[in-house]
């Protein structure tokens, strides 16, 4: 079974609790118990010195049985806790309560078991006028032993307690702690796609729970962005692919309505169902290329390619489309010969939107330029410039989202989808590449694709490299 995260806090700071309390405990009592016997010894030390100078004054005087009699009768020695030997070990006195303790006792103090109680004693051997005695004061510890023994028993018990009391603390304060966190799972539980809008309650502490309500309400925050995209892109994709559904639709009513049906009726309906299956089908290839963007799966075959020879051999391809409009198409190299990492049929398809847009909105007899450069830091760049309708601040802040036309029936009938200049920026990111537009209206677009330094070289000018304007020319 898993424990909840309070009960397993909880738990640990009581394990640690008890290790803290006991270590405190058993050092507590042993200095306690020490500093007791230290008081015990000090009083010890005390009686022996009176002992000694009874001793050392009378024994001359009066001889030592006298002498011992005398001892025997004075309460401050304590006579009963007493034991007198002379030097060659015969008992010269000894007290009722030291009977039948061993007759050797090491020098010093030492803890001997009593009759009923432990006893404290102090051995010492002392020459007094030239005779020589060995003397053993003891000291009752029954009244210390008690003490101690109640001590080791409030400890013993008071140690439950003190347990049960910190683990409640514990599990009541970590259970305020997440107090949060629970109410953030349970907010957390009722959002689903329909409710992407509501958030998790944010705790003002400034701590970590803080920082994960704040990360999660972020991350739920993008969630809904990208599920309001995705919501708008299948509401604009199926605007967009009703639009030629429709058309094609009324086509065949309004042929199959005629009359008199001539060729030329069922020529002109069959023309228009064509040219809307073609729109569908070039919409559907788009939105395609989008949905394979966005899932990550488009990947670029990247080499070292010449810049100036991905543009070049697109301007070829979009000549007669420029042609056909009296549009001249020129190429400006400026001497320059970047290479550039990329992927060859990607930057080809990318220029390829840029110079159909720029051949689709310049009117006859304008001009469509496409320059390779590098600036000064090291960027290889590609520029498509025209003198077409251009765009006004406002538009050219839309143009890069899907589906946006500054011009929605001029774009339909050129054919366009509104999804040219999106697949040019997903590609322009595939490459690391930045994409611009600078534009006037009625004056003409500029749009800049530059790639990172890291992905550009340049190459040592060639010795037929033309730093002037080319036009392309149909071959
Ligand atoms: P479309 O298929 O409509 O051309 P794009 O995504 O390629 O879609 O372009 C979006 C819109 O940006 C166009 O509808 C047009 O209004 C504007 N646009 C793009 N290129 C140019 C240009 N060179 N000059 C003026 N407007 C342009």
């Amino acid at each position: 079974m898993k424990l909840r995260i309070r009960a397993r806090l909880a738990l640990t700071f009581t394990a640690i609790l008890l290790v803290v309390i006991a270590t405190l405990e058993i050092g507590g009592y042993v200095a306690v118990r020490a500093a007791v016997l230290n008081v015990v010894d000090r009083e010890l030390n005390t009686r022996l010195g009176g002992v000694e100078d009874h001793i050392a004054r009378h024994v001359a005087r009066l001889g030592w049985p006298k002498t011992a009699g005398d001892l025997a009768v004075h309460p401050a020695f304590q006579p009963s806790l007493l034991v007198i030997r002379s030097g060659n070990g015969d008992v010269l006195m000894e007290g009722s309560a030291m009977a039948g303790l061993p007759t050797t006792v090491a020098e010093g103090f030492v803890t001997v078991d009593g009759r009923t109680d432990s006893l404290r004693l102090l051995s010492v051997r002392h020459t007094i006028h030239g005779e020589v005695y060995s003397l053993v004061l003891g000291t009752d510890l029954q009244v210390q032993s008690g003490l101690l023994h109640y001590l080791w028993l409030l400890m013993l018990l008071s140690m439950p307690l003190v347990l049960a009391m910190s683990a409640g603390a514990a599990y009541w304060m970590s259970g305020r702690a997440l107090a949060p966190i629970q109410e953030m799972i349970s907010a957390a539980r009722s959002i689903d796609s329909q409710r992407l809008s509501q958030r998790v309650p944010v705790p003002h502490t400034g701590d970590e729970v803080q920082q994960l309500a704040e990360t999660f309400n972020g991350m739920l925050e993008r969630i809904e962005m990208g599920f309001q995209k995705m919501r708008d892109f299948i509401a604009n994709a199926s605007h967009e692919l009703r639009t030629p559904v429709s058309i094609v639709r009324a086509a065949a009513e309004i042929a199959l309505l005629h009359p008199r049906p001539t060729e030329a009726s069922y020529r002109e309906a069959l023309e228009r169902v064509l040219r809307e299956s073609e729109r569908n089908t070039l919409l559907l290839e788009n939105m395609l290329e989008l949905a394979r963007a966005d899932s990550g799966t488009d990947t670029a075959q990247c080499d070292w390619i010449s810049l100036n020879h991905s543009l070049e051999e697109t301007c070829g391809q979009v000549l007669p489309l420029a042609a056909s409009k009296n549009i001249s198409l020129h190429v400006n190299s400026s001497g320059a010969e970047p290479e550039i990492l990329a992927d060859h049929d990607q930057l080809r398809r990318l220029w390829l939107i840029l110079l159909d847009n720029a051949i689709k909105y310049t009117s006859a007899g304008g001009t469509v330029k496409a320059a390779v450069y590098m600036d000064s830091q090291g960027r290889a760049i590609g520029e498509i410039l025209d003198t077409g309708i251009g765009l006004t601040k406002e538009q050219a802040a839309f143009i890069f989202e899907r589906f946006y036309r500054a011009d929605k029936s001029r774009s339909r009938a050129m054919g366009g989808t509104g999804l040219g200049l999106s697949i040019a920026r997903e590609i322009a990111s595939i490459h690391e590449a930045d994409i611009q537009v600078r534009s006037n209206p009625n004056v003409g677009s500029r749009f800049i694709v530059s790639f990172p330094s890291s992905r550009s070289r340049p190459v040592a000018h060639s010795a037929n490299a033309d730093p002037a304007d080319r036009q392309v020319v149909l071959r």
